[in-house]
Order: structure tokens, then sequence, then C-alpha cells
């Protein structure tokens, strides 16, 4: 038996190698990566640029502190802020701890204003992470009710719903609200830009600060560096991680405003974010994002999955909705979904299912439009093999 906690109920496959847009397990069969590692390697497996900053940095340095400067990250930072228009960073190690570094600074900016109970907007189907603040944030009561008490300050309302947060216009302790503009793990819901652009307007109006959870919907996989630049809305806070690692863990909370002169020294911490590892290579990732646009392949590889998706189902019934932007693809199946994953796996792919009955799909941008084309052919036949299934 496994020592390993039981927090996963993993599939009954060892993968020990990546290349382009596959993996191969111990016996050597390949599988084509349609997940990504759930949105991390957008930039594929074993990437010569990745390894090659890697490999440089381990010869290098490794490790310092925050105590002192760190080149990397002072780079990183730079070139952060001017792509996105943010005007401070923080490093962290993960999308949890991004989006913990973002709530911690909305509750400091509501002490700032002497609001003592700041509390937060989230959204129904949101998924922030596992942490005790980002849980509270994240929805879903099997996620949270083992845990509980929750971490108060958030007040959740339905999605797309402008009203319901207008609503709480004259609730003095709202500080912030906090969304993915892309749901991914609650069902792959692209955000209406009416929605966006009006929570925009009510933030500037109330003085709240507008928080993009972008851990998984950036780093070029929805068509644009981050989400937020091709939806047109721009947030005071920005969380992301997963793919700006493209497999090292790294993430980052940015501001920009008001929201950027919160946390000072002492406010906020942390021993390895930030580490001169992770920054060499974020910059490699985003070297390869910019210097190729790669972004500018999401939306080709999408239209080229979705086209041998519709070619080759045999019941288009089966398929009800197709959701998200970019390369965050969610297809709503009627099939039953508990068998599609495994399925997928047996015959050589990676994908996912997401809340309720929603095939998710987050290749890499770097799919070749065959490699697109073969994956949707794939997906199809996971669903037509569900279907001849069911009786
Ligand atoms: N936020 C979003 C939108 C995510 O999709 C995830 C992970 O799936 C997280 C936060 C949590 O990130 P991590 O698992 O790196 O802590």
């Amino acid at each position: 038996m496994s020592v390993i906690m039981p927090t996963y109920q993993r599939l009954p496959v060892t993968f020990v190698r990546g290349e382009g847009s596959r993996v191969f397990d111990t016996a050597g069969r390949a599988y084509l990566d349609g997940l990504s590692g759930i949105a991390v390697t957008n930039l594929g497996h074993s990437h010569p640029a990745i390894t090659e900053a890697i490999n440089r940095q381990a010869g290098t340095l490794l490790h310092t502190s925050n105590l002192y400067h760190i080149e990397a990250q002072e780079q990183l930072a730079d070139r952060l802020a001017e792509a996105t228009g943010m005007e401070q960073l923080f490093f962290c190690n993960s999308g949890s701890e991004a989006n913990e570094a973002a709530i911690k600074l909305a509750r400091r900016y509501g002490h700032m204003q002497g609001i003592e109970q700041p509390t937060i907007v989230v959204l129904e189907s949101a998924f922030h992470g596992r942490t005790m603040g980002s849980l509270a944030a994240t929805d879903g009561e099997s996620k949270r009710a083992p845990f509980a008490p929750m971490l108060p300050g958030f007040v959740r309302v339905a999605r797309n719903d402008l009203a319901a947060v207008q609503a709480l216009s004259t609730d003095k302790r709202v500080v912030a609200v906090l969304v993915e503009p892309i749901q991914g793990e609650g069902g792959v819901w692209t955000l209406d830009d009416a929605y966006l652009a009006g929570l925009r307007a009510l933030c500037d109006q109330q003085n709240w600060l507008l928080m993009f959870d972008e851990v998984q919907s950036g780093n070029g996989r929805c068509g644009s560096l981050y989400a937020f630049q091709r939806l047109g809305i721009t947030p005071d806070v920005l969380t992301t991680a997963k793919g700006l690692g493209n497999g090292f863990p790294i993430g980052c909370c940015m501001a920009r405003g008001t929201a950027a002169t919160v946390l000072g020294p002492g406010d906020h911490g942390t021993t390895f974010g930030g580490n001169p590892l992770g920054c060499a290579v974020a910059l490699a990732v985003l070297d390869t994002l910019q210097s190729e646009q790669l972004w500018l392949r999401a939306d080709p590889i999408r239209e080229g999955i979705l086209a041998a998706v519709k070619a080759d189902v045999h019941d288009t019934n089966t398929l009800t909705e197709i959701r998200g932007t970019g390369l965050m693809i969610g297809l709503e199946v009627t099939v039953p979904s508990n068998q599609l994953v495994a399925d997928a796996l047996a015959h050589g792919s990676l994908i996912n299912v997401a809340a309720g009955n929603t095939l998710r799909l987050l290749p890499p941008l770097t799919y070749s439009d065959e490699e697109a084309r073969e994956l949707g052919s794939l997906v199809a036949g996971v669903i037509n093999r569900a279907q001849e299934n069911t009786p």
C-alpha cells in the first residue's frame, strides 16, 4: 500500500517521459496530451528553451532569499509588468498562494480605509485553490464542509448576475470582487463581456478592487498573454501560476493603481517564492511565448479540435454545448461522464471531466494542426463509445 496520503484518485498509469505534445508511460506507450497537466505545460513537454534555462540556472544559483535582491526576479517582474500594465508584483509558488496574497492585499486595502471586517465578493462555481483562504473563496460544499470553519469575509453570488453584485453596494464591508474571467474547474464558463464590463464600472464606482484569478486562463492559454487583455477589462489585481513555469512551480500576484500601494515591508513573505531558478524558468517561458506570439495559436488549435469532434461524433445530439475561450475548452455531453477519462486514456489520450458532464480539454499552445485534429477525433471516439455503451 502506498504511503502517499490518498487525496487523489489516481488513474492506473505512470508517465516517465514527455516530448512536445506527448507523454510516455513505463511501457513506452505514447499518449496525446490534451490536458497539459491541468493547464501547466502550455509549451509542451521538454521544451528546449525551458530545459536550457533550468540547466543554466541550476549550475549558477538555485536559492538565496528574499532578504536580498534577486536578479532574475527583478527581470521577470519588469517583463511581466511591461506585458500586463501591472505595477507591483509578488512571487510565490502556486496558484493558491497567489490568491492568498490577493486576499491579504484586499483585506489590508479595507483596513486602510477603516473597514474592520473586509469582505470579498466571489462567484458560484468558482475555484481558487485548496489553502484555507483560497478554499473559502472556492465554491462547493464537498470541498469546504470537511474543513469548517471557513475563513470569514466572503460573500458568494451567482455567475453573470450583475444585479446581485450591485445589490451589495450598500454593504460597507465589501472591498473587492474576485473572479476567474474564465472559470475552469467549475465547468469552463467564460464570464459574459457585459458582466465583466459591469463589474469594472461597479468596482470603480465603489472603490472596490477588481481581482482576476488567471491561474488557469493566463500565460497564453486563452488567446492573449493574459485573458483580460483579450476580454478588454483590466483588473486591479491579477493572479497567475500554472503555465508561468511550464511545470516548474511559480505563482505571482500582480497589482496596479492603489492596489499596488497596499502591501509593505513585513506584510507578506515566502521562503521559496521568486527564487532564482523559478524566475529563470518563467523568463524563458515568457521569452518563448512572446517571441513566437504563441497565444495566437490558441484559436486555430481550438477550431481544429472542435471541427474534428463535430465531424467524427456519430450523434451531434450528444454534444449540447461548447464553452470556454481559446484552449480552455468545455464540451457539455449527454453521455455518462464517469468513464470518459479512463476510456480516453485506454485509447491513448489525456483529457479531463470538470464539474458535472463537462468534458474538459486544455491542450498546449504548441499543437500542430494535425495534433489538433487528432485530439478532436480521439475525443469524438470517446463520446461515440460512451453512447454505444449506454443502454
Ligand atoms: N485558481 C484557479 C483558477 C485554478 O484553476 C487553480 C488550480 O486548478 C488554482 C487557483 C489553484 O492553483 P494551485 O493548485 O497551483 O494552488
